[in-house]
């Protein structure tokens, strides 16, 4: 007997790193379920939890063949069809599975399959008062201090309320419940009050008020901006004030910025400004609270949505405007798996969307940069710093006229020495972690290297061991030279650690604050660091480009930049851009107020024309320099990459599995395709993997794309694809 064809046919997107989306039966017992509900589905030997992509009203498998649906997790969906849409665009955009790509900012329980509930925490707010006329006297100060508090902010939770005063709050709560001044409502009756304006805005000076003028002039819809304002000239107040209006019309707003962890300030002063609920998606959050955080945004709870790279896929009720501060900054890339772009990511969901999106950096990407100058987006400047402060002035200084020790000169060292006296707080920058980048033994010449890496172990003091900065492998520093069993060990090169502790020992009087990713592991540790700088005292910060992210250091008068040579003869197309970039975002640390600030930088080419244009013009006519080499030498963004990188425990076998791929990629290939390889990595072998990479270049992103399905098959199909890890970086921005 012939079975009746199905009526529909359910398309599931599983966890799986097999391509495309797979076909389900709807189950006899349920009703269909809506694309965007989580259901379990047998896949293989596993029971998996999938997303439901669409539905369609036939297979391409034969109907015996499918499986149905064992069970519909969500009476509605988790994920909208415009999110839905984003991500299958995302997938393909990247050549990433989307079942993977849908991975990547489902909180941990939904992806587990658990049930998705909002809880609404209870708020307090002020009780009407039954007979006005009749209030009890409030004595108390501290009584007093909880209706002041709950008077101008509506609502709090005991934790915040406990959180503002500084004490626990309870037992205060309670006693004027029963005086009947204060009740505890549920947090979402709460919010459906509007988000209001908690602390009067800035007076914008003129450049500022253009910018928003331009901003609030564009008619409804999809528009991209790029605000190009040197660092500390108020980009982030003409942020607060556009997100004011966007507030007012009941909708929310959606926060990109780089680090969260690292910039406490910006959401304390999102807080200050808005009476509004606020999320903030950071690594310190427990997987109940991103839930919840995810679930508010969601519903449209949530006002302001601030997050890293992955909050570019958080969902939306209501959005209004997306935000992406400091959009030229690297960790916007995933660098594995998924290798999304979440400034890219971010404007198209806005033009989906039909909603503006606002980019800043006071040292905007060549791409953005780029997209300005040639009128895709609206370019808006703030040239001057905002309030009394100036821009730093930069000097360099020549390496080749001074002496140092532990990579400080004589002459810096006199300046810390000033502007520790004159009660001021120094910065030195300096991009390497760990106490040296070498050991080296002077008998023998024998170097600590890791095997797995082929590179050089970086010597650590606090605690002594040598690290790979690669693969984090570890090893006991040896007391004797392994090869020749000789006692002359030296460590070579500068690290944070050595730099410090140097200065510390040259100012024992006054703290030196290291601050890179080993001195800030400790939860809580970054915190008091910045509290002490933040407290004011003449001190010294010596960090990583940690340090250049953001922060608002108002008492750094003086910033030294160690080693400014690394970033200039790289092969890297990007070092100058980068260099260019970190140099200003450091610089831009210092006299953020009314002191001025000066930035020293030790160099051995101080003609070099990079840093001559960078110190006489600033980053803006550097970048548009670049941008004009970048055309002569047709690279991004003038043209578009696309890598295939290949690893493999030989080092024989990437290199052949590219090259088979590339013998059968070119019958596809249209003719305006360039290739770079098959070759070796620069970074030839990485914690214990040999790497090889085939390098695409087109004129234009869509070139590219139209080759990605081949190129995909291909790689599953290719005869070596057993042995073979194969990955695709769509607009890379690491070549190594
Ligand atoms: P950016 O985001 O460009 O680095 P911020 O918005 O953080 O700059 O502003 C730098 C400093 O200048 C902050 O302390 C801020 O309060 C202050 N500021 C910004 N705009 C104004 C203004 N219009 N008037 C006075 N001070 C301002
Ligand atoms: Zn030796
Ligand atoms: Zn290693």
């Amino acid at each position: 007997m012939k079975r009746a064809s199905p009526q529909f046919v359910v398309q599931v997107a599983v966890p799986s790193p097999l391509r495309g989306t797979f076909d389900y039966l709807p189950s006899p017992e349920h009703a269909l379920p809506k694309p965007g509900c989580r259901v379990k589905v047998s896949f293989g030997r596993q029971q998996l939890t999938g997303l439901v992509t669409g539905l369609a009203a036939e297979s391409e498998v034969p109907a015996e063949k499918l499986r149905p649906v064992l069970a519909i997790l969500d009476d509605e969906p988790l994920l909208d069809e415009h999110l839905l849409t984003l991500y299958r665009w995302a997938s393909n955009y990247y050549l990433f599975p989307l079942g993977m790509a849908l991975q990547t900012s489902l909180p941990k329980q939904l992806r587990e399959g658990k049930a998705c509930t909002l809880a609404t925490p209870m708020v307090w707010q002020l009780a009407k008062p039954a007979d006005p006329e009749s209030q009890p006297k409030i004595r108390s100060k501290h009584h007093r201090q909880i209706l002041d508090l709950l008077g101008s902010y509506q609502t709090l939770t005991g934790k915040e309320l406990s959180a503002l005063l500084n004490k626990p709050a309870r037992a205060t709560l309670l006693s004027l419940q029963e005086k009947g001044l204060v009740e505890q409502v549920p947090m979402a009756a709460a919010a459906a009050t509007a988000a209001q304006v908690a602390e009067q805005p800035l007076i914008p000076d003129a450049e500022q008020a253009s910018a928003l003028a331009t901003l609030r002039a564009a008619k409804p819809g999809f528009h991209c901006f790029l605000l190009e304002g040197i660092t500390g000239s108020g980009k982030t107040e003409v942020y607060l004030q556009l997100i004011q209006d966007v507030l007012a019309k009941g909708r929310q707003v959606l926060v990109l910025v780089p680090e969260i962890n690292l910039t406490p300030q910006t959401i304390e002063r999102f807080s200050r400004r808005f009476r509004a609920r606020i999320v903030a998606f950071h690594s310190g959050l427990t997987e109940k609270q991103r839930l919840q955080g995810w679930l508010e945004a969601r519903d449209g709870s949530a006002h302001i949505i601030i997050g890293t790279r992955s909050a570019v896929f958080t969902p939306l009720a209501n959005p209004g405007l997306i935000v992406i501060d400091e959009e030229h900054d690297d960790s916007y890339k995933q660098q594995d798996g998924f290798r999304y772009s979440a400034r890219d990511v971010a404007i198209y969901r806005a033009s989906l969307l039909k909603i503006p999106v606002l980019l800043g950096s006071a040292t905007p990407s060549l791409e953005s940069l780029h997209n300005a100058l040639s009128g895709r987006f609206q370019l808006l400047s703030l040239t001057k710093r905002a309030g009394n402060a100036n821009l730093p002035t930069i000097r360099m200084l020549d390496l080749k006229l001074q002496k140092t020790q532990a990579g400080i000169s004589e002459l810096l060292l006199a300046e810390i020495a000033a502007t520790l006296s004159a009660n001021q707080q120094v910065l030195v920058f300096l991009n390497r972690r760990g106490f040296a980048p070498v050991l080296l033994c002077r008998d023998c010449g024998w170097i600590a290297h890791c095997d797995r890496c082929e590179r050089s172990f970086t010597l650590h003091q606090h605690p002594k061991v040598l690290r790979c900065h690669h693969c984090d492998a570890q090893r006991p520093v040896p007391r004797h030279c392994p090869a020749c069993n000789g006692t002359s060990l030296e460590a070579i090169g500068l690290g944070t650690e050595r730099s410090s502790s140097y200065l510390a020992e040259q100012f024992p009087d006054f703290p030196v604050l290291r601050i890179d990713r080993d001195s800030t592991r400790i939860a809580g540790k970054l915190d008091a660091l910045m509290a002490t700088i933040h407290s004011g005292i003449p001190c010294i910060l010596v960090g990583t480009q940690m340090l250049a992210k953001g922060h608002h250091f108002p008492r750094v008068s003086l910033v030294a930049v160690l080693d400014a040579d690394s970033g200039l003869f790289s092969a890297d197309f990007r070092a100058q851009e980068n260099l260019g970039q970190l140099l200003t975002q450091v610089a831009g640390r210092a006299g953020r107020s009314d002191t001025p600030g000066h930035v020293l930088v030790q160099t051995y080419h101080p003609n070099h024309p990079a840093l001559q244009q960078l110190s006489a013009h600033g980053y803006g006519s550097f970048a548009r320099q670049l941008l004009q080499e970048r055309m002569q030498g047709r690279l991004p963004p003038f043209v578009h990459f696309m890598l295939v990188r290949a690893e493999a425990n030989k080092p024989q076998l990437p290199l052949d599995f590219l090259r088979e791929l590339a013998e059968q990629l070119q019958k596809e290939a249209p003719r305006e395709l360039r290739w770079f390889g098959p070759m070796p990595s620069p970074f030839l072998k990485k914690a214990g993997v040999f790497r090889a990479q085939l390098v695409l270049q087109a004129p234009k992103r869509s070139i590219l794309q139209k080759l990605g399905p081949a190129l995909l098959k291909l790689l599953e199909t290719n005869s070596m694809a057993r042995k073979v890890r194969a990955l695709v970086d769509v607009d890379p921005i690491d070549f190594s």
